[in-house]
């Protein structure tokens, strides 16, 4: 499994624009899915095109939660690719142009080794993919309570790690058994964490590519 950031409020490469929202790549099991779209199509696709990411090589999307900072980029997206499946919180209505949009609000498994938490605390999902070490989530901004994140993705594995935006999480010893975590975009907290985990932890930021 490879996760590709594209978007994020810090640029890990300096070649690409760093901007508030966050947008991924997760590659895993043959396929290929845009996580969020960040909040500036132009600053996504500019993105992506330094990535060389080809925007019709995207298999699917998948979007946390209808906040600008990650749905912002998607029409833009749906203009260079409409062949795909988005997959959305159940909240989440209008997107156009896309193939066909799959409203989640119960946790589902949406492919072999894909999974959703179905829509959280009436808001936001988060992704699971499962790997040889474990279940790796990718997040949002994680706006419901981790706990309920957590205890929803853990239906469906062990969770090895977590991607994402932590938002202001800070009841650390929830990440306890966790074996990876990149706490990027809105997370208050990523000093606490890096003084926590440190052996645990992964850097953020756009251009940061993660293998697991
Ligand atoms: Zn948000
Ligand atoms: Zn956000």
């Amino acid at each position: 499994m490879q996760i590709t950031i594209i978007y994020d409020n810090t640029a890990y490469s300096s070649d690409l624009i760093p901007d508030w929202g966050f947008a991924a790549l997760v590659e895993a099991h043959d396929r290929r899915v845009l996580f969020d779209t960040g909040g500036d199509g132009a600053i996504l696709l500019n993105n992506m095109k330094k990535l060389e990411i080809d925007p019709s090589s995207v298999d699917e999307v998948f979007i946390s939660h209808p906040h600008f900072d990650h749905v912002g980029g998607l029409s833009a997206f749906l203009h260079e690719n409409h062949e795909v499946s988005v997959y959305v919180p159940d909240s989440l209505r209008g997107i156009k142009h896309a193939r066909e949009i799959r409203h989640l609000s119960e946790p589902a498994q949406i492919h072999d080794n894909f999974f959703s938490t179905g829509q959280l605390d009436q808001i936001e999902q988060a992704l699971a993919v499962q790997t040889e070490k474990g279940l790796v989530l990718v997040v949002g901004c994680s706006h419901p309570p981790m706990e309920d994140i957590l205890n929803t993705a853990s239906r469906f594995g062990n969770i090895f790690g977590i991607v994402g935006g932590l938002h202001g999480f800070n009841k650390f010893e929830l990440f306890g058994d966790l074996q990876l975590i990149c706490p990027t975009h809105c997370t208050q907290h990523i000093t606490e964490i890096q003084n926590r985990y440190p052996d645990k932890m992964e850097q953020g930021g756009a251009g940061r590519v993660i293998k697991i």
